[in-house]
């Protein structure tokens, strides 16, 4: 793919989006593996814990948000770039009513769609699911107003979802504040906009630490290899390539925080969370254990690849671990790969003034 060419709707932003069917595309040949496939992997460790990760911060918002609430009261969300809907069971557990699913990626939206449906059929038997409506839709979320798909234009949203995904608007700022105003305009007053993404200056920081002038650098899970002039870096299009082993090969952008902050003020958030994976992970082990054994899937793995019942105690020792990882879990390179996140959250203002 000419990642310059093609034409279509992505070349009339004003500021180029010349990389989002690039991105589009590499999603869409995406081929989603069986569970067989995903305990081969290299990151198999990975996947399992930020799956974690985004269950811990989905289940934090939506308990918040539940507080202002009264039972049987709606709770409506968004995921914005939902990929093939690996958060739609824990939407379900969430207990929300509404799902807005939309992805740039046509094949992925319905993936998601089936998976949906899947849900719904096993809790049409089952008396104790949670049955939750939903609408879908494929769409550039950096370049199309989204409430204008919805099937009410009108709809109120209790909380925002943008995970693992919100880097490819730094592309330029147009594309920016698009995503930003989607993210904001339909959230009603004390709802939420979560996302997890790459922590810029994590990676800026591995960059220096490689050798300054080294234009790519990594482990055997992930590599990044700048694309740009990074000194001095550019506000938007800090493009870099961006490997991570079986999953993603595609340009990303780094985010500048603070420029974040500021497009979040314009659209009426306040941010009330910014936190590095690893910091997420030491605050809220204590209250996500079991979900972590349950998730971490090391009961379906040979036992002498990776370890036995005690040194599974493990996720455990955090503080026993010295270099801070998950012990008996995660590899060191893996470790490595998945600090390269954070998590943030918005809380939507009454009005811009507060935010
Ligand atoms: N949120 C999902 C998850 O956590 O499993 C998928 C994450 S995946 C790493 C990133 C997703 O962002 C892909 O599904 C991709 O198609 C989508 N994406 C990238 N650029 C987009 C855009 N401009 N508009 C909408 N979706 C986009």
């Amino acid at each position: 793919e000419d990642a310059a060419g093609g034409g279509g709707e992505s070349e009339t932003q004003e500021g180029g989006a010349a990389n989002t069917h690039v991105v589009a595309h590499h999603y869409n040949e995406l081929k989603e593996g069986g569970r067989r496939d995903r305990q081969k992997s290299k990151i198999f460790f990975m996947r399992n814990f930020n799956n974690w990760i985004k269950s811990q911060l989905i289940n934090e918002y939506m308990a918040l948000i539940k507080e202002s609430k009264r039972v049987g009261d709606a709770l409506r969300v968004l995921d914005m770039c939902c990929g093939k809907g690996g958060d739609l069971l824990k939407w379900e557990k969430a207990a929300i009513t509404h799902i807005i699913c939309t992805d740039i990626a046509e094949v992925s939206v319905e993936q998601c769609q089936r998976r949906y449906q899947d849900i719904l059929e096993r809790a049409e038997k089952s008396k104790y699911a949670n049955k939750f409506t939903a609408e879908f839709f494929a769409c550039d979320s950096t370049l199309v107003r989204l409430r204008e798909r919805y099937k009410d234009v009108t709809l109120q949203l209790n909380l925002v979802s943008c995970q693992f995904a919100f880097h490819y608007c730094f592309e330029s700022p147009g594309q920016a504040d698009c995503m930003m105003r989607n993210a904001a305009e339909c959230l009603e007053p004390g709802g939420y906009f979560i996302a997890t993404m790459p922590d810029a200056f994590e990676i800026m920081r591995r960059k220096r630490e490689a050798d300054p002038d080294a234009k790519s650098f990594g482990n055997d899970v992930y590599n990044i290899k700048f694309d740009c002039e990074t000194d001095p870096l550019p506000l938007f299009g800090a493009k870099y390539q961006f490997h991570l082993e079986g999953v993603v090969d595609c340009p990303e952008f780094l985010v500048h925080f603070p420029t974040l902050v500021k497009l979040g003020r314009k659209y009426g958030l306040k941010l009330v969370r910014r936190t590095t994976f690893a910091d997420y992970y030491k605050e809220v082990l204590p209250r996500g254990r079991n979900l972590l054994q349950r998730m971490s899937g090391l009961e379906s793995v040979q036992p002498q690849r990776y370890g036995n019942d005690e040194q599974f105690a493990h996720v455990s020792e955090f503080q026993a671990s010295q270099r801070g990882r998950p012990l008996g879990t995660l590899s060191k390179s893996e470790w490595e790969a998945t600090t390269l996140y954070l998590v943030c959250a918005f809380q939507k203002c009454k009005n811009t003034w507060d935010a």
